[in-house]
């Protein structure tokens, strides 16, 4: 069990973000994600974690989104890692898609990086050409293709319809 004492919430004007008080190399397992309370539907205190699973994460709801992040949050071994090398005193943040489908709270990214994709409402709705680019949850990826898959179907059905008239 990694302990998540080496993290603190800061607050400006109700605004929350994690930051750390210990430096880390890419790599680095920071802290275990919380998985005792695993509920049905996402809510703006949840990472998901399964195709219908959600877990409360505590502390680690203050994580913000980037588009360019310095952490991800496995959610296989369910650990939060460095994806590169962070400081102390950082702000930790990673890119929401990356474990949730679909979210309850999607909002506008003002983060300003060059590959921003400034909808930031959950995978489903971003191009597979954005998010390869990004670590994704197995979750992720098997909702992704199974998408894929179901529009695959869909177009076809469109076009035996079409051929049947
Ligand atoms: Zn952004």
């Amino acid at each position: 069990m990694v302990s998540m004492d080496v993290l603190s919430i800061r607050t400006e004007n109700k605004f929350r973000s994690l930051i750390t008080k210990q430096a880390y190399n890419k790599g680095d397992v920071i802290c275990d994600i919380p998985s005792s309370n695993v509920v049905d539907k996402a809510t703006r205190y949840t990472v998901q974690i399964g195709h219908n699973e959600h877990t409360d994460v505590g502390k680690l709801a203050a994580l913000n989104h980037s588009c360019n992040p310095n952490v991800i949050l496995d959610t296989e071994n369910m650990v939060m890692v460095a994806c590169r090398d962070i400081s102390k005193g950082e702000e930790l943040s990673f890119f929401y898609p990356s474990t949730e489908w679909e979210m309850d709270a999607p909002f506008i990214c003002l983060c300003g990086a060059s590959n921003c994709i400034h909808v930031v409402a959950g995978a489903r709705f971003l191009p597979l050409s954005t998010l390869e680019h990004h670590f994704l949850s197995k979750h992720i990826r098997e909702m992704m293709i199974e998408l894929l898959n179901n529009t695959e179907l869909h177009l076809k059905r469109l076009t035996q319809t079409e051929e049947n008239k």
